[in-house]
């Protein structure tokens, strides 16, 4: 790596810093976008640059959006009566692909008191103030079937107990152990339908 130019070498390194890429994927790539006009990698660039610059959480959600309230808590035809509480983002696109038409709520992790993350970590606090000030019917909980998701799942449930609310868990179509963003379409959509 030594005779290779800083830039080059800059790039690769980041590269090699992603989830799933080695060092042979991230020379491959960097070597790639060489080929590549300027405009493509300058837009490239524009991308990395604004995909933090320009986005908040939701203040209703806590979804990534580039407004105040995200685009499927201001889409009309969703209905606002369902909540489906997840543990991030990423499971939100998950979701998406299935034909579930309420809202979301991200909690941005998972109950993990070995790692000394606790309910005040976590949007629990807005969760609860959705529910107390919005017209809430279902809060669907579909953190991943794990220790620690479960615990999360038994602790939203009995944040609730006094509160006139239908709360169900993903069905258990789900193996045990996998997280949501790798389950297919089909298990996730057989997983709502078999909620209980
Ligand atoms: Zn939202």
């Amino acid at each position: 790596m030594q005779y290779l130019p800083g830039s080059i070498k800059d790039l690769i390194n980041h590269f090699t810093k992603l989830p799933g890429i080695g060092p042979k994927s991230a020379g491959r790539l960097t070597y790639y976008l060489l080929t590549k006009p300027d405009h493509d990698v300058d837009d490239f660039g524009k991308a990395l640059i604004n995909l933090k610059k320009k986005l908040q959480y939701c203040h209703n959600c806590h979804n990534y959006a580039e407004e105040k309230i995200c685009r499927i808590c201001a889409n009309p035809k969703r209905n606002p009566a369902i909540i489906c509480v997840v543990e991030q983002p990423l499971d939100v696109v998950a979701i998406e692909k299935t034909n579930y038409n309420g809202l979301y709520h991200v909690l941005h992790g998972v109950l993990t008191p070995i790692e000394g993350i606790g309910p005040e970590h976590l949007t629990l606090e807005n969760l609860r103030q959705r529910v107390n000030n919005q017209p809430v019917e279902e809060l669907i909980i579909a953190t991943n079937p794990n220790l620690e998701g479960e615990a999360t799942a038994i602790y939203i449930q009995n944040m609730f107990k006094n509160n006139d609310l239908k709360i169900t868990r993903l069905a258990q179509g789900l193996p045990i152990g996998t997280d949501l963003e790798y389950a297919d379409e089909i298990t996730l959509s057989k997983a709502f339908e078999g909620r209980k």
